[in-house]
């Protein structure tokens, strides 16, 4: 069906929905800490929260609706001042050469960063618009059911003060959550102090939840190699999941040694792009679990790809963030293990609500989607009404 309107809408929104303010000011280990000034919190330096919402329309009247991040307007910039080009007068289910002229023709600007955000989002909302044309929920189009729900994790716990953490991860257990992930704290600029203090914590998820949830932490890009080797080894008593993000995206030869080296497995992705940032990851052993974000990777036709690669590989995949972009794909891809989930602690004077792209609240720890057409979804967004 042919193309006749694409348009990025930037929302003063976060593409995480409420997760990115709570997170605003609690503490964490990230990429800038080794910087005193940008130690904490990382409001400090981490841009304005934006996300643009991208409609696209064909002649018969459909809408099909994706999201992206929206930094400084570049994706809405970039779709709204280049893609459109490509996809006006296109078919619009005619999705994998959309995909591969929207990557070549932003080559010369793009290939990671803002133009994957804004080629995601273009790609979202054409498997959504072609689910709605079918009538079909996109995990049916994307190779139907692979299990009867999926299982989701936990994804908080920054630890201001540790019966506060005890409470939180108590509450996640009693929600029946299988899995959750803490924060790390400290970094290199901490000393061997905060590297104890780093175990402690994780000791004392491990001795609060029992041996039999899994649990994770993330160092956010903010240690090194020689920091994380060190640790791992330390941290190998608690049985844990993964260690997610302990080194900069670009550090190939670092992830390399660090999971072939570290006694806990090593989870990393949420800011890589497209099969070929993944294919070297994933050829080298780099990782043992695959965290691409739907959002970044290039939606669902990239997503697919390195889902294959790394189950080819034998490497789970468990993707960045929540939404049902997310829980779409992971219903279909048994390469998928669990989808990332923000809820509210205990501790905030807050009600758990539904994602603001209407994802279920998970019950047991699980989420199963019903049969809605497309995305299955309706968006919540502040100055955002659909024409969908
Ligand atoms: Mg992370």
């Amino acid at each position: 069906m042919r193309i006749t309107r694409v348009h990025a809408i930037h929302i003063e929104a976060s593409a995480w929905g409420d997760f990115a303010y709570r997170e605003d000011d609690l503490p964490l280990v990230t990429s800038m800490s080794i910087f005193p000034q940008y130690k904490h919190p990382i409001s400090t330096w981490r841009p304005e929260e934006r996300m643009c919402v991208i409609e696209i329309e064909t002649e018969d009247g459909l809408v099909g609706t994706g999201w992206c991040e929206d930094y400084y307007q570049t994706a809405s910039s970039i779709v709204n001042g280049h893609l459109t080009r490509l996809l006006v007068g296109a078919d619009s289910d005619e999705i994998g050469v959309l995909w591969d002229q929207m990557f070549r023709a932003t080559v010369p600007y793009g290939r990671k960063g803002a133009a994957l955000y804004g080629i995601s989002g273009v790609d979202i909302a054409l498997w959504d618009l072609m689910g709605k044309r079918l009538g079909e929920p996109l995990f049916k189009l994307l190779g139907g059911r692979c299990r009867e729900s999926t299982p989701i994790y936990a994804s908080h716990l920054h630890c201001i003060d540790e019966d506060q953490f005890c409470a939180e991860a108590e509450t996640y257990v009693e929600r029946g959550f299988p899995a959750m992930k803490m924060r790390f704290l400290w970094g290199p600029a901490d000393g061997l102090e905060g590297m104890h203090r780093n175990v402690a914590l994780v000791k004392l998820l491990r001795d609060t939840v029992g041996e039999n949830i899994e649990i994770m932490a993330d160092a956010y890009m903010g240690w090194s190699l020689d920091y994380a080797l060190r640790i791992s080894r330390m941290l190998e008593p608690y049985n844990m999941r993964w260690i997610e993000e302990p080194l900069l995206p670009d550090e190939l030869e670092g992830y390399t040694i660090l999971t072939r080296e570290s006694p806990v497995p090593i989870a990393a992705g949420e800011h890589e792009y497209t099969r070929w940032g993944f294919e070297p990851l994933i050829r080298n052993k780099a990782l043992s679990v695959i965290q691409f974000d739907m959002g970044r990777v290039g939606g669902f036709s990239e997503a697919r790809k390195v889902c294959a690669m790394a189950d080819a590989a034998g490497l789970p995949v468990c993707t960045h963030a929540y939404g049902m972009p997310s829980l779409q794909l992971a219903t279909a891809e048994s390469a998928c293990l669990m989808v990332e989930y923000f809820p509210i602690p205990v501790w905030m004077e807050d009600t758990e609500r539904p994602f603001f792209d209407g994802a279920p609240i998970p019950t047991d720890g699980k989420v199963r989607l019903d049969d809605k057409p497309g995305l299955g979804m309706t968006l919540d967004l502040p100055g955002y009404s659909s024409s969908a």
